[in-house]
């Protein structure tokens, strides 16, 4: 008989030459077992989604809750769903009074596209501009705006009239001009492997998009709900969107995104055809309910403000001379080695070890480090000594 890896790797699609293989039976909090007892202390958060840590108990109860009440209704905004409204209230609450209209999807990607048609149709322009090593998602329009020309070259032709500009490059900017519908940005750069924009970069931005009438579109999908340290990453920056995009950490561990953008923005949507934009599982009540449950935790408890402590603790402990540098925006972190050939035999050790981790899609160098927020002090502690005896036991 088959075993369950082989049956994985026969009938389940594979993408990459290097799936983690780990068997998985359960997981709670920022632990996740194995069959066989195995334990394993999660640096990854399913790539920044259980920023509540693994089944949260409230998260768990939200969903069961809904579960009495109804599964799938009708497409997206033709019923009033209580969760969906509940839920795009409450988000709204957390952010600048202009963005106050939401849409509710699926997954990061399905954002983005919203959020590109949602710019074409409100200022009757088609170009994007993006930047480079972006990362914005895998169908058609968002792989169009990433950074990676290798992981656009066998997809061509892609959407047209996109450009892609340097990131952190202020010369770059007069690129923008009063063509573009909307430039689209990471406020923190997470595929890259965290890349922060320089002090003055965003607000110049922001001022370009000003000036030539063009939406700046901030994708959080990554760096959103408390990751970095604040609710949104753009706090910290000094600047607002025109739309903001995230997905995620939004849903506790369940599928959601968003795209949210001030009313008359999002009012282009409902002109000239109706119905610019349809989804039929897009705000599922599910999914909703453990969102809004995600965002309550998250403001009633100190886990954002607890953020930067956190990573300073990993900062203090990960260093070793293998360990080039440490990038982070909060709990979005990435330890930098001289080479994939050096990083993965260490991440395959410290997985042995009990550590999960792993690299970034743009940058095989660099240790992904980004656990559930919920991660205490002793936990840090574990993780650090786990990844350094992983080293010295790899270069031994
Ligand atoms: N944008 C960013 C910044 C992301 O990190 C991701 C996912 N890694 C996406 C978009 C795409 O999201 P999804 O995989 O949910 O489509």
């Amino acid at each position: 008989m088959l075993s369950q890896r082989q049956l994985f790797l026969q009938h389940q699609a594979q993408t990459t030459d290097f799936p983690l293989l780990l068997e998985v039976e359960r997981a709670e909090g920022v632990y996740m077992y194995g069959p066989n007892g195995e334990r394993y202390l999660d640096l990854i958060s399913g790539i920044g989604v259980s920023n509540v840590g693994h089944r949260h108990p409230e998260v768990i109860a939200a969903i069961q809750n809904q579960l009495e009440k109804y599964l799938h209704l009708m497409v997206y905004g033709e019923i009033v769903q209580g969760p969906q409204v509940q839920l795009a209230t409450q988000l709204v609450h957390t952010l600048p009074a202009h963005l106050n209209n939401v849409y509710l999807v699926n997954s990061g990607s399905e954002a983005v596209e919203g959020a590109l048609k949602l710019a074409k149709r409100f200022t009757g322009r088609t170009e994007l501009i993006s930047c480079s090593n972006a990362y914005h998602g895998s169908t058609h329009g968002s792989l169009s705006l990433n950074g990676s020309e290798n992981f656009k070259n066998a997809f061509r032709p892609l959407l047209p009239d996109v450009r892609q500009i340097r990131h952190n490059s202020l010369p770059d900017l007069v690129n923008i001009t009063h063509r573009t519908a909307a430039v689209i940005i990471e406020t923190v750069q997470g595929e890259a492997g965290v890349q922060l924009p320089q002090p003055s970069y965003l607000p110049a931005l922001r001022q370009r998009c000003q000036e030539t009438g063009t939406l700046l579109i901030l994708d959080e999908i990554q760096a959103g709900f408390g990751r970095t340290g604040t609710f949104w990453a753009f706090e910290q920056f000094s600047i607002e969107p025109d739309i903001l995009i995230c997905a995620k950490g939004m849903g506790g561990g369940m599928p959601i995104g968003a795209f949210i953008a001030p009313q008359e923005i999002m009012g282009s949507l409902k002109n000239d055809p109706l119905l610019g934009h349809i989804t039929t599982f897009g705000g599922n009540p599910v999914s909703c309910a453990a969102s809004l449950a995600t965002l309550q935790i998250l403001q009633k408890t100190n886990l954002i403000n607890q953020v930067p402590a956190k990573a300073d603790l990993f900062r203090q402990l990960l260093v070793h001379p293998q360990i080039k540098s440490i990038r982070n925006c909060g709990l979005l972190m990435a330890a930098e080695f001289e080479s994939f050939a050096i990083l993965k035999p260490i991440i395959d050790q410290a997985i042995k070890n009990g550590v999960l981790t792993d690299w970034f899609l743009f940058c095989d160098n660099s240790m992904r480090i980004a656990p559930p927020l919920t991660i205490t002090e002793a936990e840090i502690k574990e993780a650090c000594t786990v990844i350094l005896k992983s080293i010295e036991e790899v270069s031994s």
